[in-house]
């Protein structure tokens, strides 16, 4: 895949609903990224975050503009082969964690493994060294409805991960973290998700985890307004609290 840009985005546009109720959610969004980045979107609530994750994760149509994920465009699969491009491709951690109550903490991180038809056996054990690595180990047979919000969140992280997804969106995945914990969980989402052939798209207001991140990139009102190197931002913040302490 070397060579292939990993998100090659131009004009992306989405409005939900019609007449009235019409709400034109993203403007013209054009945003490029490579294998091994890891980028960062931030933006007032509304702005479409959410929206523009969900398109590049396959989950959402564009109305219009052109899309390129890793050289495909998922629009232009098919609903079946568009599914099967997700499973194989995609890692997502959506803000509701969207856990699968009624079977254990283990078997949620296995759904991504299982559902690409990978052995039963493997999978577990796969999804195990992954709970693990979040601080879960002893949690692996419980109920998901049994653990605290970070803890799920941590399950949710662990799942996202456990396929080795070339493209991996997360939105907000420290909400529900200790500063210590979103730490840890994100040194894990990079060494995972931003290998030579994959990369992370990450929604986030928390200003402790951008120093993970590549590039920041500005969006208001569905549009991108503005990037900037990680490394720069991460310094003009610490500049700006450092004024503020002395003033
Ligand atoms: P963000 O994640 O930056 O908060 P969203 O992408 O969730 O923004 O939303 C962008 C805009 O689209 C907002 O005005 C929101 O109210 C609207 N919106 C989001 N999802 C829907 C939906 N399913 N139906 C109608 N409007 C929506
Ligand atoms: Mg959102």
């Amino acid at each position: 895949m070397s060579g292939t840009p990993a998100i090659l985005a131009k004009g992306i546009a989405k409005t939900y609903g019609t007449g009235d109720a019409a709400v034109q959610a993203l403007r013209g969004v054009d945003l490029q990224a490579s294998f091994g980045e890891m980028v960062a979107l931030v933006g007032p609530s509304g702005c479409g975050k959410t929206t523009l994750i969900s398109i590049l994760a396959g989950l959402l149509s564009r109305d219009g503009g052109k899309l390129q994920l890793a050289g495909t465009d998922p629009d232009a699969l098919g609903n079946e082969a568009r599914t099967l491009w997700r499973r194989q491709h995609v890692g997502f951690i959506f803000q509701q964690f969207n856990l699968v109550p009624q079977i254990s903490v283990l078997e949620n991180v296995a759904i991504p493994l299982l559902l690409r038809g990978e052995r039963r056996g493997e999978s577990l054990d796969r999804a195990a060294q992954l709970l693990e690595r979040v601080g879960l180990k002893g949690r692996e047979g419980s109920a998901p409805g049994k653990l605290s919000g970070g803890q799920q969140q941590r399950v949710a992280i662990a799942r996202s991960l456990v396929h080795g997804p070339s493209i991996l969106v997360c939105d907000e995945p420290t909400s529900a973290l200790d500063g210590a914990t979103g730490q840890r969980v994100m040194e894990l989402v990079r060494e995972q998700g931003c290998r030579p052939d994959r990369l992370v798209v990450l929604v986030t207001h928390d200003e402790r985890i951008f120093h993970f991140a590549d590039r920041i990139v500005h969006m208001d009102d569905g549009r991108v307004t503005r990037e900037v190197d990680a490394k720069a931002e991460v310094a003009a913040l610490r500049a700006a609290q450092g004024m503020e302490r002395s003033s």
